[in-house]
């Protein structure tokens, strides 16, 4: 089965084709700035990138673009459109609808449609996205939505509730959704592959710390907890979004810079964290660099950053009454040994200490606890990617059954 993996942003699409027979991922690539003139970076039929500027007035141009380049005779990797079996799609918020991935229909697109207001900048787009396929590839071929927020959904409600009047979630369904969900669940299942010891029996936390960055605790092969919240600004400080306040500081500074909430939001969203501290970049490698100049206030970003990532591990390991391993993913958790380092450190009495050496590799499947630690620290690449594709596969070939 060939797998055409979709993620679509406002101005952008990301695509993956895979061969699931094979295992493999025969092409890749970007489209960008789509609706105002459109560029295309593709890998696939051979070593080397293409790049071109393709128009792309629409989301459906821009489908037709991936599919132009995948049969195209130098760079393709197919022959016929019809070789593409399903596409499937990230979309980011499924609300209390969906706590899995699921067939799109015309009952789910109206699912994905009613949680827009929960994530108007992400659903609007992925719905786009969707409806662009259908236009180019025809109703016959199976599309799957995979979440964002479904593994989530597993929270029980004294995690998920925040401490505001319930009529508000009531009304408005305004709860800790958490994200990052495809990426904690296949990371924690692949620490327990590697564990050689079933998910159902442990205690897993999963750090996704990239540019957006999210803890979850995972329990039984369950999610439990997680540090983002009704939308991706709770939580850790981030590349350029906050993490968490204390809110009433929102109401202060739109009184006193004279701008609204609206805008005030915006700020945490796009100028804070590592950016709004350092003053340098959200990128923790121009960070490192910063600190190697002897930048106070990038050294103090990240001391902030190590700082938020271990309290919340604290917290998760008290709540969920000890762990048993600790994984670290996505660009920073996977490529920052120095935050790995931070983060574990003094931290002994809990069972979790890092083998330094270990600690060097960055980048690749790794056990980087030192042998007689309790817990295991370990480094796995994420691979969203490969779970829609996975997903997709599982629930075409369930229908296919029927
Ligand atoms: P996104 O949230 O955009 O998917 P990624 O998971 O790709 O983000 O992570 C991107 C971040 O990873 C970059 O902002 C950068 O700070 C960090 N990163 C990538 N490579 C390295 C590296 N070698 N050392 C330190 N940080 C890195």
């Amino acid at each position: 089965m060939k797998v055409l993996v979709i993620n679509a942003g406002s101005s952008s699409l990301k695509y993956q084709l895979f061969d699931m027979d094979a295992q493999t991922v025969l092409a890749k690539g970007l489209c960008e700035r789509i609706g105002i003139d459109g560029k295309l970076t593709h890998q696939g039929g051979s070593d080397e990138k293409y790049k071109a500027d393709v128009p792309m007035s629409t989301h459906a141009d821009a489908i037709k673009a991936v599919i132009d380049i995948l049969l195209d005779e130098k760079w393709g990797v197919i022959k016929d459109m019809s070789e593409i079996n399903a596409v499937g799609h990230r979309v980011v918020h499924g609300g209390e609808y969906f706590a899995d991935s699921v067939l799109i229909t015309d009952e789910v697109i109206k699912a994905i449609e009613a949680c827009i207001p929960l994530a108007p900048l992400h659903n609007t787009p992925n719905l786009i996205g969707i409806h662009a396929c259908e236009e180019v590839m025809g109703k016959d071929v199976p599309q799957v939505a995979v979440f964002d927020t479904a593994f989530h959904q597993t929270m029980p409600p004294k995690n998920y509730m925040y401490a505001i009047p319930y009529e508000y979630y009531e009304k408005y369904k305004i709860r800790r959704y958490g994200f990052h969900g495809t990426s904690h669940k296949y990371v924690s299942q692949q620490a327990a592959e590697m564990l050689g010891r079933p998910i159902e029996d442990l205690k897993i936390i999963t750090c996704h710390l990239g540019n957006g960055s999210s803890i979850s605790a995972i329990d039984g092969g369950k999610s439990v907890d997680t540090s983002m919240g009704f939308t991706p600004l709770d939580g850790l400080p981030m590349g350029t979004r906050s993490g968490n306040i204390d809110p009433a500081i929102i109401d202060f500074l739109a009184e006193h810079e004279g701008i609204d909430a609206h805008e005030v939001i915006n700020i945490l969203n796009k100028k804070s964290g590592m950016l709004g501290i350092s003053g340098v970049s959200s990128d923790f490698r121009d960070l490192d660099s910063a600190i190697a100049e002897g930048n106070v206030r990038a050294a103090l970003a990240k001391d902030m950053f190590n700082l938020s990532v271990k309290k919340i591990i604290g917290s998760f390991i008290a709540a969920m009454g000890g762990v048993d391993a600790i994984v670290f993913t996505a660009g920073v958790g996977e490529n920052d040994r120095s935050v790995r380092w931070d983060v574990c450190e003094h931290m002994e009495y809990l069972g979790i200490k890092i083998d330094p050496e270990k600690n060097k590799f960055r980048g690749r499947q790794m056990d980087i606890s030192i042998d007689y630690a309790r817990v295991r620290v370990l480094v796995i690449p994420t691979n969203e990617e490969l779970v829609i594709a996975q997903d997709t596969q599982r629930l075409v070939s369930e229908a296919a059954a029927k």
